[in-house]
């Protein structure tokens, strides 16, 4: 490449995006991994671009709440330019109700939602009769319908944002120059080195196991139930997620924790019982101190910057984390959050 304006350290889902939304934008850019497209947490499975509840807003649902709608045209136009699918689609999700009190908090939330999702999506209490096989137990016999959430295949979404950046002239690179604006996007190994360089913990990483089973429920919504994602892939899969573990020795393995997480699914979903399981699959999330994404100017290198902490969030965050970061590296214009500047973990 001839010349190059922006450099992104990590080929992951904050990289991408990142490189993305400067690419739209007409910069040039290379992004370097030597691990590769999506080497990190984004070569996953599991993929549910969840809402946080509609109550209690602050600037981080907000942000989030943006970047869920935006994800429709953004990853149409991510599809459209490298004619690689990243598996999008808002195909809702449901949760069980457990009791009487959670009954009303979803009341309640269905009638907040009508106002912080601004009638672009709803939060509807639904009885478990009207969705047939695919809805989970319910004690209750209620369940929350979101038409917020959506769902992408991870690693598909990385090849996908790969091929649109390649489409639009720019380099995927193993190594090479830091040419132009750099962008760090290193994900947890990137925190660890951040908290080695400020002599503190800023940031680690939270490893996650998680499982594809073989089922075709494609246009179905995702469940969260006992805590475990069931999101439904449009390729005639289910992923099934995950463990949260901030001890590990081994980031890549899979052990017994997995099966309680399968077990935990199968117990809440019937419909899962049987199905083949065709993968197992550990990722470790770039968790910052803050638990909040990390993104701005870098603390310790100068002129730089970081993208980091998408934590268990990273591709619901991802178009709108590309567009602000895009906005400050390449127009100088800053409106990140407070709470999302590198700051909030120092
Ligand atoms: C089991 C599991 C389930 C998850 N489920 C969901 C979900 O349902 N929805 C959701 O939104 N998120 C989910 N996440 C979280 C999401 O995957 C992460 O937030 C996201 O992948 C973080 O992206 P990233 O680009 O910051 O980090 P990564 O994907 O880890 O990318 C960092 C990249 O940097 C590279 N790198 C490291 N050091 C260097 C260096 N010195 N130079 C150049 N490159 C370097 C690495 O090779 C890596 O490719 C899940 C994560 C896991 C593990």
């Amino acid at each position: 490449m001839a010349m190059v304006d922006v450099t992104v350290m990590g080929a992951g889902a904050f990289g991408l995006s990142v490189a993305w939304a400067c690419a739209k934008r007409g910069a040039k850019v290379r992004v370097i991994d030597p691990g590769g497209v999506g080497a990190g947490s984004s070569g996953g499975l599991v993929g549910a671009l969840a809402p946080h509840t509609p109550e209690n807003w602050n600037v981080k649902k907000a942000f989030q709440f943006e970047s869920l709608i935006m994800a429709e045209g953004w990853w149409a136009e991510v599809e459209a330019a490298g004619r690689v699918s990243a598996g999008y689609g808002r195909t809702g999700r449901i949760q069980p109700v457990k009791d009487e009190r959670a009954l009303e908090l979803a009341q309640a939330r269905a009638e907040s939602a009508k106002e912080l999702w601004q009638g672009k999506a709803q939060w509807q209490v639904v009885a478990r009769d009207s969705l047939g096989d695919w809805a989970p137990e319910s004690p209750t016999g209620w369940l929350i319908h979101d038409t917020l959430s959506g769902r992408m295949f991870p690693r598909r979404a990385c090849a996908s944002l790969a091929a649109a950046l390649r489409a639009k002239d720019c380099e995927i690179v193993e190594e090479g120059a830091q040419r132009g604006k750099v962008i760090w996007a290193t994900g947890w190994q990137g925190l660890l080195d951040l908290s080695e360089d400020m002599g503190k913990p800023v940031g680690n990483g939270v490893k996650g196991q998680a499982a594809l089973l073989r089922l075709d429920q494609s246009s179905a919504p995702q469940l969260f139930a006992d805590a475990v994602h069931i999101v439904p892939h449009a390729d005639g899969t289910v992923a099934i997620g995950s463990t949260s573990e901030r001890e590990f020795d081994d980031p890549s393995s899979t052990d017994a924790q997995l099966d309680d997480v399968l077990a935990r699914a199968y117990a809440a979903v019937p419909a899962l019982k049987g199905a083949e399981v065709i993968e197992r699959w550990a990722g470790v999330r770039p968790r910052a101190k803050s638990r909040a994404p990390m993104l701005g100017k870098h603390p310790t290198k100068d002129g730089a910057f970081i993208a980091n902490g998408g934590f268990k969030i990273g591709f619901g965050m991802g178009p709108k984390a590309g567009e602000v970061m895009a906005d400050l590296v390449l127009e100088g214009r800053d409106e990140i959050p407070e709470a999302f500047r590198p700051e909030a973990s120092l």
